[in-house]
């Protein structure tokens, strides 16, 4: 096997492949995938049937922007109540071939079940990024994953000769998480969540443990699920910690951080990213606000085409200072929970850093509400920590007023509620930032 243990980059060809090439592989590996999926999808014959289209209609990548139509969850959803098809119309292979399934994480909905081959896109991605923070083979990974779409599988990390130390991703297994990170030393942590981070803060107060110490093995620790909460991010990294944020490439691999954190890395060799106005459907500007569409590159076993997300990002494809080619996004939220307040447009990641900046509202505890998508006036609900509280509820809904008003330039109502009315209200483990009343 090739040494690349020097190597900064897991794959440096791919990885550096200039643009112009990466659109030449995008559109040779769509030619390719057309036949092979129309042949085999039941789906995807049922929606282009739908929409006119064939095969012989796609001879180029712009003939399949223009003319390949879209799916979505609610597309594969009713394909699978429909005819009774876990998988919702899209496998393209069958046993032996197919070797597991995964679910999403089920943010909108039902998790949705993902089939997979041997060996999952994913794997792909995740040692691109395991690399780039430093690990190299013979290093321990501690693979502390919540509920992901490749089925728990752990052989990815051995691949690249990583020595693989699971925990469960647990709030009572921090014990278990700081034991491992002592006595094996891993080099990567793979995933911190909010929780797991109100877990470890709750095991320093209560057994006065050095987390700097415990932890200092990490080159690196890998946060996803959500939107980072500012005051969580200053306490992982008071203990040393170097966060990077991860995501999900729409259901098909990761994208993460480089250690320049300036986006998350797409990899447009494995899935297609469009960028498109969630309403025109058209291409939006490099930097601006749009959908996250994806089509598969890569799965034989059951490739979304034209997948839309849900997701809004800011894409771009400037190059980055790590000299990584490859597109790089930020997730801003779900098109579902996106306000227009007068135009303008405001999701939840626009008010987090500004409520958590203050010491009662620290833990970042809100929720739009949401009546309609476009709405004058912003209406919010806060919530607060009592036990922080050093003067009038009334005094701190003022400077909260004051503070964002002046930031977003909206006009806005806040009604505070306490944290633990807050969490009462809300279903188990998540609190729905955006509720219709
Ligand atoms: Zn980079």
């Amino acid at each position: 096997m090739l040494d690349q243990s020097n190597y900064q980059y897991f794959d440096p060809h791919i990885e550096t492949l200039p643009r112009e090439q990466i659109a030449k592989l995008q559109e040779s590996r769509v030619l390719q995938l057309i036949p092979y999926v129309y042949q085999r999808s039941p789906l995807v014959r049922e929606l282009w049937s739908k929409a006119g289209i064939t095969p012989d209609d796609i001879q180029s990548m712009d003939d399949f922007k223009a003319k390949v139509p879209f799916m979505d969850k609610d597309t594969i959803r009713a394909y699978r109540d429909q005819h009774d098809d876990p998988f919702g119309g899209l496998t393209c292979a069958t046993a032996p071939h197919l070797k597991g399934v995964g679910f999403t994480s089920g943010t909108t909905g039902d998790p949705t079940p993902v089939p997979r081959s041997e060996r999952h896109i994913s794997t792909e991605s995740t040692l691109r990024e395991a690399w780039q923070i430093g690990a190299r083979p013979g290093d321990t990974i501690c693979d502390m994953l919540f509920t992901f779409r490749d089925g728990l599988s752990l052989d990815r990390w051995m691949e690249a000769g990583f020595i693989t130390a699971p925990v469960q991703h647990l709030p009572s297994e921090i014990p278990t998480f700081i034991e491992v990170s002592r006595q094996l030393r891993p080099t990567v942590l793979f995933m911190l969540s909010t929780p797991m981070i109100m877990a470890l803060e709750q095991y320093q107060k209560e057994t006065d443990d050095d987390l700097t110490e415990a932890l200092s093995s990490y080159k690196g620790v890998i946060f996803g699920g959500e939107a980072l909460n500012p005051h969580f991010r200053q306490l992982v990294e008071s203990w040393g910690l170097e966060i990077f944020i991860l995501s999900s490439l729409g259901d098909i691999a990761t994208t993460m951080e480089c250690k320049a954190h300036d986006g998350l890395h797409t990899w447009e060799d494995l899935a297609l990213v469009e960028h498109l106005d969630p309403v025109t459907n058209l291409p939006v500007a490099d930097g601006e606000r749009g959908e996250l569409v994806v089509t598969s590159l890569s799965d034989d076993v059951a490739p979304l085409i034209r997948y839309r997300t849900d997701d809004l990002i800011s894409f771009t494809t400037k190059p980055c200072s790590c000299g990584r080619t490859h597109g790089r996004l930020t997730p801003l939220g779900r098109i579902g929970d996106e306000m227009i307040v007068q135009g303008k447009s405001i999701l939840p990641v626009d008010i987090l850093p500004l409520v958590s900046e203050f010491p009662e509202t620290s833990s970042g505890l809100f929720q739009l509400i949401r009546p309609q998508r476009e709405v004058d006036v912003l209406k919010l609900r806060i919530g607060f920590d009592p036990g922080s509280l050093t003067g009038e509820l009334n005094a701190l809904r003022a400077r909260l007023l004051d503070k964002l008003s002046t930031e977003l330039q909206i006009p806005l109502s806040i009604d505070m509620i306490s944290n633990e009315e807050l969490i009462k209200n809300s279903p188990p483990n998540k609190i729905p930032r955006v509720t219709k009343t």
